[in-house]
């Protein structure tokens, strides 16, 4: 390992895309992993180091050692730091914004967006340093009052994907700092340099060095290694449900916590008194918006006969508008992020329009030479035991399917091994209302965009989509990271 602090005065082109480990403070490692940027084939996007066991390992060392004056400062201190930080993101966050759409492919705006997010993630759970935690209680014995705690893990593992590169690792990082744990994060891969940016304002915003340490490399090396060093108390792991549920086994194989967030295949209901066109640019913003790419994206929809033309047509419409395009030159619907993914959309709809669906908009030349650029997809009559239909695609797909009424609608949306998010659109409120009772997702919309969340509110999902145990973000992400403790006081 080489030490290699970048000064940004003097760094070159490719210095300022170049990642680095962060442990104990110290920028280490050899950048030897090129990534491109998926919307311009051969340009380089980021460069960082394949990380080995040994630089876990040193990691979870200097995160150790760093622990426990980190649970001492008071929580006020620890939260002035993630605050500052937050603060940093913000005043970086067009140059940040850039990087994330050259490593990622978003567009620009949703960029700034994530960036704006991450920064927001920041200083809601960095102000949380000034909350009452733990509660007073009465006690059946005499002169004796019971208080509750909430203390620390010690030391844990975020494992993050490639798709919010920079708010998933701050809405992980966040809740774990400010209970007074020690991180280390192992980022996704594709996207190196966007949580180099969080480590970095946090380390300017005046974090302890070895509080927050980040290697880079294969999930199989670095997440493995992670995930089976006892030393780790904690696991939070976002991705593929597979890869997840490997994790999970190793986790409970020595009984550390563990926390999952994964899959979906969600699903929205339209009914005939929906309005169809607000219908339709709620599900476009869901299948659309983020190329797909997000776990909460919508990718099948039920639509009762009466709405069914009128939605369509309003559907291809609102498609038409999703160009794909390279970010960073304004295109309404950003890059796919790799050509694996690209493939994987491809393979998703021929498979569809074999078994005798119809592309009704998305019509593709299969090339890539100007970028991994996929068009908005909309299939109907799909087989309703279809992949398309069943399975994530993680792109911008969406299949529509007809059912007979309501209730059969909601039974296609439970109808899933995934249970993420679901939404509807109706203008009945009791509808609206048994849905949000009976629909089985983590979380629900009624006409609005499945993807899309508030950060204030508990996430996360049922089934194959998480372990539904603790939920991420608002103040419910704090319950992760910490333990809960019972105090008997007498006089
Ligand atoms: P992925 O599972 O391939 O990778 C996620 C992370 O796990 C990466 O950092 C990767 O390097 C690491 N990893 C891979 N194999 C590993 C192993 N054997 N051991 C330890 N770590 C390993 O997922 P991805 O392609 O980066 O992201 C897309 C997936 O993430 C989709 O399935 C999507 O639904 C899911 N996702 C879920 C949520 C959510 O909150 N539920 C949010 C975003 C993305």
């Amino acid at each position: 390992m080489t030490s290699t602090a970048t000064d940004l005065s003097t760094a070159t082109e490719r210095d300022l895309i170049t990642a680095r480990h962060l442990i104990n403070g110290e920028w280490l490692g050899e950048a030897d992993t090129e990534r491109s940027n998926p919307a311009r084939p051969g340009e380089p996007a980021a460069f960082s180091p394949s990380g080995t066991a040994a630089d876990v390992d040193a990691a979870i060392t200097a995160a150790t050692a760093a622990q426990p004056a980190w649970a001492a400062l008071p929580a006020p201190a620890r939260g002035a730091i993630l605050m500052a930080a937050g603060d940093l993101l913000l005043e970086r966050q067009a140059a940040i914004a850039e990087d994330l759409v050259r490593e990622e492919g978003k567009t620009l705006a949703e960029a700034k967006g994530e960036v704006k997010r991450a920064s927001d993630v920041l200083r809601f759970f960095g102000s949380l340093g000034w909350a009452a935690t733990g509660e007073v209680l009465p006690s059946g014995l005499p002169d004796t009052t019971i208080t509750t705690r909430r203390e620390p893990l010690g030391v844990v593992g975020l494992i993050t994907p490639w798709n919010f590169p920079i708010a998933i690792p701050a809405w992980k990082s966040a809740p774990a700092l400010i209970s007074g744990n020690a991180v280390v994060i192992k980022p996704a891969e594709l996207t190196p340099l966007s949580a180099t940016h969080l480590a970095r304002a946090l380390q300017d915003a005046g974090l302890p060095a070895g509080v927050f340490n980040v290697v880079h490399g294969k999930g199989r090396v670095v997440g493995d290694a992670l995930a089976r060093d006892p030393r780790i108390a904690g696991l939070s792991f976002t991705g593929s449900t597979n890869v997840g549920l490997g994790l999970q086994e190793i986790l409970n194989a020595r009984r550390a916590r563990v926390q999952l967030e994964m899959g979906g295949k969600n699903g929205v209901l339209v009914l005939d008194d929906a309005d169809p066109r607000k219908a339709a640019q709620v599900v476009a913003a869901g299948a659309f918006g983020l190329t797909g790419q997000a776990c909460t994206a919508t990718s099948r929809v039920y639509v009762t006969a009466g709405i069914r033309s009128a939605f369509l047509a309003a559907l291809v419409e609102e498609a038409a508008a999703y160009t794909p395009g390279d970010g960073l030159e304004g295109a309404k619907m950003g890059a796919v992020v790799s050509r694996q993914q690209f493939e994987q959309n491809q393979a998703a709809v021929r498979t569809a329009v074999e078994r005798g669906a119809t592309l009704l908009h998305g019509e593709y030349d299969g090339g890539t030479d100007a970028g991994f650029l996929f068009p908005a997809a909309i299939l109907t009559d799909v087989p309703f035991d279809d992949d398309a239909v069943t399975e994530e695609i993680f792109g911008p797909v969406v299949a529509v399917l007809e059912v007979p009424d309501y209730e059969a609608g909601l039974a296609a949306i439970n109808d899933s091994r995934y249970g993420l998010t679901a939404g509807i659109c109706t203008d009945s409120l009791a509808l609206a209302t048994d849905f949000a009772a009976r629909a089985q997702a983590g979380v629900i919309k009624v006409n609005r965009p499945t993807a899309g969340l508030d950060l204030n509110v508990p996430f996360g999902g049922v089934k194959d989509s998480s372990t539904n145990t603790f939920r991420e973000q608002g103040k419910s992400a704090l319950d992760f990271f910490t333990w809960g403790k019972t105090v008997y006081t007498g006089v």
